[in-house]
């Protein structure tokens, strides 16, 4: 049995879509499309329209003149603000079809999209509709020492950066699109998104829903098309005056460099090992399926994935054999299957470079303790895995493998263990969990990551900052933190001279 898909999804993927610039629908310069494919099966899904350098500069141009001779410049923020909000109402009101092109797109459970991708992204934008009204400047006291005697007004601005460029990847494709979108609109900003080449439909599907809005032509731009073509020119281009960029952190330092060229402004959310503790006093009932959760959430295509698990060596063999048990009762099948908990991978690609992972662990002599292997001979599907017996120094615990493989190791004490958690060149997400405040957040305060979870795991909220140390980023996402990476700050100094 399977969900019945909608007639609107039907419809949507049985026409080839096209690229969305300056509020029209149109096919790409070059003409070219590539075909999206379905990762339960492998067979092609859609047709899309593939942008390149021809189209980038098209849709920078009608950003800017989106930006530059409004309406979007001249609404009062009351009316943006509405316009946002409104976004998200629609997304809440075609959730049924969001969810089902994004778990036909992804590959991930219908009912995990329905229950969380679909509800967090509208509330992404009703969260971020409300700051609209809310971005202030300050009044400041000056006293310029080589002034004496003298008077000022100063006070600050913020404003909109400008034409901003976002570039996602396929692991929550609306969600993602959401992240960017919101903050780039409340702030004034005018916008290029473009989806991974895994997984354009929900953001093309958006691109409806924001017209239907009332968000004017040219705000946002939509082009779907490959990382290493449309991608690198609009990383690249002098039009654009700040690229966001989630991916991973091999291409962060790509986009960094392309971005060079005008010395745009760069925010940057990429890949993580992020370690999850359990300490020796926890309930098992808890931490085990916490542990299970916060690797297999999304097939393990998490950035925070909790893929490196510390357990005190004295729960070691329980919560280890715990998350095992877990793991291969998971069932999996195509994401639209109702029974369905965990989907394939989201293409042949991950599904190469995650198996890859598998062999080299067992090469370099670590131990499967559950899964481990491909599941079925069809799709993309791997089977949820635990791993033991490694090195610090293994590929599998030093690298991020972006499946649902989690190694998992022992430790005694809390400065060893520390340690060991941040001895990685990433720094998304943590997990802690024990019954001990004391532990719990002396330890938090030593993880170097800009996400700890103490208890739970995967808890997203619009106003929980989010973003990476160290390798893991530049800027935050969500929250108040992030208008900083959508506005720039403008000193406004006046003598009075009375
Ligand atoms: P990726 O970096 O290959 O691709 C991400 C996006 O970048 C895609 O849209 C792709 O087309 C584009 N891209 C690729 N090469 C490019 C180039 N040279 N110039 C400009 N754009 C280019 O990443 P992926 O493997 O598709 O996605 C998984 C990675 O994303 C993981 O490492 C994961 O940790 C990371 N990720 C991070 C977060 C976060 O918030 N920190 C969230 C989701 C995913």
């Amino acid at each position: 049995m399977t969900v019945a898909l909608e007639k609107s999804v039907q419809d949507f993927i049985s026409t080839p879509r096209q690229l969305f610039i300056g509020g029209q629908w149109v096919d790409a310069a070059s003409g070219r499309t590539f075909a999206t494919p379905n990762p339960a099966t492998g067979d092609t899904l859609a047709h899309i329209a593939e942008a390149d350098r021809e189209d980038v500069d098209r849709a920078v141009r009608a950003a800017r003149a989106a930006f530059e001779e409004g309406p979007w410049s001249r609404m009062t923020a009351s009316e943006r603000g509405r316009v946002i909000w409104r976004i998200g109402d629609l997304i809440e009101q075609y959730g049924d079809e969001l969810a089902q092109l994004e778990s036909l797109d992804n590959g991930k459970p219908y009912a995990v999209a329905r229950a969380a991708d679909i509800p967090l992204a509208a509330e992404l934008f009703r969260y971020m509709a409300g700051w609209a009204t809310k971005i202030e400047g300050n009044t400041i006291s000056l006293s310029v020492p080589y002034m004496p005697g003298s008077e000022f007004h100063a006070y600050t601005l913020r404003e909109p950066i400008g034409v901003v460029a976002q570039i996602i990847p396929w692991n929550f494709p609306l969600l993602m699109a959401a992240w960017k979108l919101g903050p780039a609109l409340t702030t004034g900003n005018t916008v290029i998104l473009k989806p991974a080449e895994q997984t354009p439909l929900s953001a093309l599907r958006l691109a409806e829903i924001m017209a239907e809005a009332g968000l004017p032509d040219g705000v946002v731009n939509v082009l779907p098309g490959y990382g290493e073509t449309a991608g690198a020119a609009l990383a690249a281009h002098d039009g654009v005056d700040k690229v966001a960029f989630t991916g991973s952190t091999e291409v962060g330092k790509l986009i960094v460099q392309a971005a060079a060229g005008n010395l745009k402004k760069v925010s940057l959310e990429l890949g993580g090992k992020s370690p999850n503790v359990v300490f020796d006093d926890v309930d098992p009932a808890l931490a085990i399926p916490g542990a299970a959760n916060a690797i297999f959430f999304n097939h393990g295509q998490c950035c925070v994935a909790g893929s490196r698990l510390f357990v005190h060596e004295s729960r070691f063999d329980e919560v280890v054999g715990g998350v095992a048990d877990i793991a291969r009762g998971i069932k999996l099948g195509s994401g639209l299957d109702p029974d369905t908990q965990m989907g394939p991978l989201v293409s042949d690609e991950q599904f190469r470079r995650v198996t890859g992972y598998l062999e080299s662990g067992r090469a370099e002599g670590a131990r499967t303790v559950a899964g481990g292997q491909r599941h079925g001979d069809k799709g993309y599907f791997v089977q949820p895995t635990v791993i033991t017996d490694t090195t610090p120094d293994m590929s599998i615990v030093r690298e991020e493998i972006f499946g649902p493989v989690v190694v998992a190791s022992p430790f005694s004490s809390l400065d060893e263990l520390a340690a060991q958690a941040n001895d990685t060149a990433y720094g998304l997400g943590a997990g802690i969990w024990t019954r001990d405040v004391n532990k719990a957040h002396a330890l938090a305060k030593r993880l170097r990551a800009g996400t700890v979870w103490i208890n739970c795991y995967n808890v997203f909220d619009a106003a929980l900052p989010f973003g990476g140390y160290k390798q893991s980023g530049w800027g935050r996402e969500m929250g108040h933190e992030v208008l900083e990476a959508y506005t720039e700050v403008k000193a406004v100094c006046t003598q009075l001279h009375p």
